[in-house]
């Protein structure tokens, strides 16, 4: 339902937690938060109910500098702490955050069983995780694109990897996504509600389209791998 995630300087869990605020009222059944934290490990924490149950979850000493969040509308399994995102591969290298639906799921999740992937939840959202975490592909880009090939449905996504702690990659496929384009910070959001507290800078992806954000850079580019050209607008917000 809602995304949030954020890298740059500045400490990532109360951004994303005020960030899932300002989409809550889009309605959801649960949330949850993913950041890197400080030894380079993915560190995540995930509720049933309202953001301010999550909040209440989160550790005092949560520390990190890049993040993802979401606020679930659950279509497939029950709201539930373990259905809840970010979802994530049993070794906990990948973790992702998805607004959709996956149509083909069922097939995936019964062909990764019979390899011998255990599911920790009940969501078509999952199988993506495992899908990225098993690619041998070199890059993140490439292990993200060649998952979303073997998928069907609708995705707004982002996605973490502990190899690759200096970048957030996010996709869109009639779910949107949103950048915001900051000062050696990016953001990324399902809805500029969630953004236009710091930044007015933003580009929103076309269905089809990638993208990579890095602290001080980000690059568009279709699930193919080539370029697109994305020049920020400035958004009108009555605050
Ligand atoms: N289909 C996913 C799930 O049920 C995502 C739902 C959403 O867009 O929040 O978990």
């Amino acid at each position: 339902c809602g995304i949030v995630g954020y890298i740059g300087r500045r400490d990532v869990a109360p951004l994303l937690l005020e960030g899932l605020q300002r989409l809550e009222y889009r309605g959801y059944d649960s949330a949850g938060i993913v950041i890197t934290g400080k030894s380079g490990e993915l560190r995540t924490v995930k509720a049933k109910g309202r953001v301010r149950d999550l909040e209440a979850r989160v550790p005092k000493r949560f520390a990190g500098t890049t993040g993802i969040a979401h606020t679930r509308w659950a279509t497939h399994g029950a709201p539930s702490d373990a259905n809840a995102h970010p979802h994530a591969d049993a070794a906990g290298a990948v973790s992702i955050v998805h607004n959709g639906i996956i149509d083909n799921a069922s097939e995936l999740r019964a062909r990764l069983t019979a390899e011998g992937t255990v599911f920790a939840s009940e969501t078509d959202t999952e199988v993506l995780a495992h899908l990225i975490a098993r690619s041998q592909a070199d890059t993140l880009e490439q292990k993200v694109s060649e998952a979303l090939r073997s998928i069907e449905g609708t995705y707004g996504l982002a996605v973490l990897h502990r190899d690759f702690p200096d970048r957030i990659v996010v996709a869109r496929n009639g779910s949107p996504v949103v950048l915001g384009i900051g000062e050696k910070e990016m953001f990324v959001a399902s809805d500029v509600a969630a953004l236009v507290a710091h930044t007015r800078q933003v580009v929103t992806l076309a269905d089809g389209e990638m993208a990579t954000l890095k602290a001080d850079d980000f690059r568009t580019y279709t699930t193919e791998g080539s370029r697109t050209t994305a020049t920020p607008t400035t958004v009108e917000w009555e605050a």
